[in-house]
Formats: structure tokens, sequence, C-alpha cells
């Protein structure tokens, strides 16, 4: 195998070829940039050749040369491609957390570039002419659509929990029912970060049953606050005990100084119970219910920007704003945009429905999703023969930890090629530019149109084409 390496052509020599000069064109390189990639590939192969791993066969009747520039082609086309990019969800999960969660509505994303492309009185009172504070933004708004005496918004609801326990409980204790102490996504467990924040948990209850004498029992001088976290990843059930809101609301009027807080996870600010979908607790019930202070996403069921927005009574709010970290946590104008747009349409009653991606979604019928499936389905046969195509019933989950319990009614279509097991299929479908995703289940490619747009129609049958043609060649 070493007679390759007198082969390798010196960089110099490979400047000279037409193909050199063909890269340069078509792409935004330096000459010098591209000398370095060509220079790599060349060094790549060398490696190749002395470890002995260098795939004779698949050269073919090509010279080192052609491999060199197919491979250098192929590197430049890639790297100048968005690492952030669209995908075509195709999984039917709404909230996906690894699809970027929520959506944004019209509005919000028009907002978000008129603010990113201008100058704005992020902070600043246009009418006083003088400084002002980010967190005025959004304050009445989200007073208004959660009923709270206060709110602020941090970086997501893990740095909101965080600063909450911090600034609240440092050094002191915070008692939460065994039943409630979750993790959320493998990095975010509320015991990690109660030890993180220096505040000290008191576990009280069991796993399945906590009653309002066990918090009783737990409370001493040194208890700071009572804190229930909303399971909103897992369901138990059968024999199962949790304290309500009111009843700890109750018993902390008993106490001075001691708090009750609710990490509520999700927080819905549109109510999903009317359509029949789940049991999610509404922002405002919560409120309403005596909690001192909540804090949720901005980018779950809220169907906005990713955000932490903390709300609650008015000297609890004015103490976290003064907190240091609430400087380390604070957002950017863009969320601000994107919250501000998204929750103005909340106050529009059920504009909500219509014009918030995540509500529409989660609340489509599965007749108006068999229709579409059935369109695309004819739209595929229509142009070729290669997949053979069944529409099926189906769920879609809600996702982002959100109402594990609750399976949206859904149809989808399964699909096979005569070509490619079911893996093969999805993983070409991945490599369709955009990227389509998808389910795979008992050897079939499910597409659950929940989570397709109208917008994506022509990509998803394009992407669909672009993978059978590949099968031929
Ligand atoms: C999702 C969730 C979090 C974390 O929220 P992020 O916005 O992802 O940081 C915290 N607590 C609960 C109960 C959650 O469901």
């Amino acid at each position: 195998m070493k007679q390759y390496l007198r082969q390798l052509p010196p960089v110099h020599e490979l400047q000279r070829d037409g193909r050199f000069e063909k890269i340069l064109r078509t792409s935004e390189l330096s000459q010098d940039q591209l000398t370095k990639v060509i220079q790599n590939e060349i060094n790549d192969l060398r490696e190749q050749i002395l470890s002995e791993s260098l795939a004779i066969e698949s050269l073919a009747d090509q010279s080192l040369t052609d491999l060199i520039f197919q491979n250098a082609e192929g590197k430049v086309i890639r790297d100048s491609q968005d690492r952030l990019t669209k995908v075509i969800n195709g999984t039917g999960t709404v909230l996906h957390t690894n699809l970027g969660r929520a959506r944004l509505s019209d509005k919000a994303i028009e907002h978000v570039a008129d603010v990113a492309r201008n100058y704005s009185n992020l902070e600043y009172q246009i009418e006083e002419g003088k400084r002002g504070s980010r967190h005025d933004i959004i304050e009445d708004l989200l007073r208004e659509v959660t009923g709270a005496e206060a709110a602020m918004v941090v970086n997501n609801n893990a740095a909101a929990v965080f600063l909450v326990l911090r600034a609240l409980a440092k050094d002191k204790e915070v008692v939460v029912s065994r039943g409630q102490l979750v993790e959320i996504g493998g990095s975010f467990r509320i015991s990690s970060i109660m030890e993180e924040s220096g505040a000290q948990l008191v576990e009280v209850g069991t796993t399945n049953k906590t009653h309002l004498y066990d918090y009783e029992n737990a409370i001493s001088e040194d208890t700071a606050m009572m804190m229930k976290v909303h399971t909103s990843n897992f369901k138990t059930i059968g024999f199962t005990e949790s304290v309500a809101t009111e009843e700890l609301a109750t018993l902390k009027d008993q106490y001075k100084q001691l708090l009750l807080y609710e990490d509520l996870g999700s927080g819905a600010l549109y109510d999903l119970k009317q359509h029949g979908i789940g049991d999610e607790p509404v922002v405002k019930d919560t409120i309403q219910a005596g909690i001192d202070v909540v804090t949720f996403s901005g980018d779950k069921l809220l169907g906005g920007p990713q955000a932490g927005i903390i709300v609650g009574k008015k000297d609890i709010i004015t103490q976290l704003k003064k907190h240091q970290l609430a400087r380390v946590l604070r957002v950017d104008k863009m969320t601000l945009a994107a919250l501000e747009q998204t929750l103005k349409t909340y106050l529009m009653g059920d504009e909500a429905r219509e014009s918030l991606p995540t509500i529409r979604d989660i609340t489509r019928t599965a007749d108006e999703i068999k229709e579409q499936t059935e369109g695309f389905v004819q739209d595929i046969q229509a142009a070729t023969t290669d997949y053979r195509m069944a529409i099926q019933k189906s769920t879609s989950q809600i996702g982002g930890g959100t109402m594990p319990g609750v399976e949206l009614p859904t149809f989808v279509a399964a699909i096979t090629h005569e070509k490619m097991s079911a893996n093969e299929l999805a993983a070409n479908l991945r490599g369709a530019k955009p990227a389509i995703v998808t389910r795979i289940q008992d050897d079939q490619v499910l597409i659950d149109f929940r989570t397709i747009t109208r917008e994506d129609m022509p990509d998803l049958i394009n992407g669909f084409l672009q993978v059978t043609h590949l099968a031929e060649i």
C-alpha cells in the first residue's frame, strides 16, 4: 500500500488544476483557505495510506488527485451550510425538545426582526428621556395574563428555579414532597439544583403519598419555603395523594416568613382542558390558589421563546430583581420581543388558538390531519410508485416533558420503500434538504402531519422524491 505515498500530489500542483479554480469560483473561500482545505485532505490521505486504512477498492479508476478534489469539494459544501438549520418535524411531537420546542407566531417573529435590526428602548424611558429597566417591558403583560402582582423574566425555567431558591432560601430549608423530586431532561434535577443553590432540601412524604401533616411536621425555624413541583413529565397513578395548593396556602398563613413556591414547568396560559386535552393547570388558577411565587417556561405550552418566567407577590419579585443573579440570568431583547407578542396574543381571546403554532398544533383535529395526509399520499403516488403508503390511526405526543399521559388522536402515513429498510429510508430522509425527521414503527417510517405546516409540504414531497431518485443510481 505504501507505493501510494509516492502518488500523493504536492499541494502546489493541485493549485494549478482546473478544479481548484472551479471550487474557488463557486465558494466564498480565498486562495489561502482553499489551499489549507486541500492540504488537510492530502494529510488525511497520507495518514490513511500509512495506517493501511485507505479503501483501495473505493478508488476505482480515480487517481488520488481526483479523490482529493472530491473530498475537498464535499467539505467546502458542508462547511458553507448553516449548522443550526430548519428541519421538517414529521414526528407529530409538538414541543420536541431536540427540535427546538415551540415555534414562534408570525407576529412574534416580525417583532424579533424589527427589534434586532434597529435600536430599541430596551432600557430607556422614551417620554422621560432617561434610563429604564428591561424588566418593565413585559411586566404589565405578564401581570395581566396571570393575575399576579408582579413578574420578571430570566433565561429559562431552570434559571428561574435556581434564582428563586438562591435568593429566597439559601442556607435555609425547603420542604418538598418526595413524589415531586423530579428530573427533567436528564440534566435538571430538583435535588441537584437545590444543592447548587445552597438551599437545604427537606423531603417529606413518600413517592406515592404526601399529606398535609407531613409538611406541617417538617416546618421549623429554619424553613424558608414549601416548594411544589409540577410533575410535568411523569404521572403517578393508583394509590396516590398530594396536597392541594389551597391547603398548603392555608398552612403557610400560620407561619410568618414562610413562602409557598410552585415550579409549574409548562405554565399554560391557554386552557387546553376546554378541548378535552389533559389536566394541565392554568397559571392564573395557581396564582389564585394563594401561591407566593410561581415559575414556568416560555417555550413549552406557552408557545413563546426560551425563557423562565417568574410571577408572584410584589415584594418577592422586587427582591429577586435586585439579586446579583438576576443580572447573570437576564434575557436578550429578542427574547423580550418574542415574548411580548406571544403574550399579547393571549389577551385577544381565541386568537391564541389561531395564531400560536403550539396551541394550533395541539388542538388540530384528527380529521384535519387525515385530510393533509391523504393529500400527501396522493401527491407522492402520482409522482412515483417506489413507495408503499398506508394511512393509519395513531397518536401524537405533546412533548417537552409536558402532559406525559396525554395522547392526541391523529393519522399517520405509514411508509415503506421497495429498495430500503425503514432505518435506511429514515436516514436518507434525514439527509434531505431540509432534513425530514420521522418515527419508525414495525419496520415502517411514520409521518405524523400534526407538526407539518402547509408551507413544509413542497419541501417534504421534494425530499421523498430526492431520496427515491438516489436509490435508483
Ligand atoms: C421543563 C421544566 C423545567 C425546566 O424548564 P426549562 O425552560 O427547560 O429550563 C423545570 N421544572 C419543570 C417542572 C419543568 O417541567
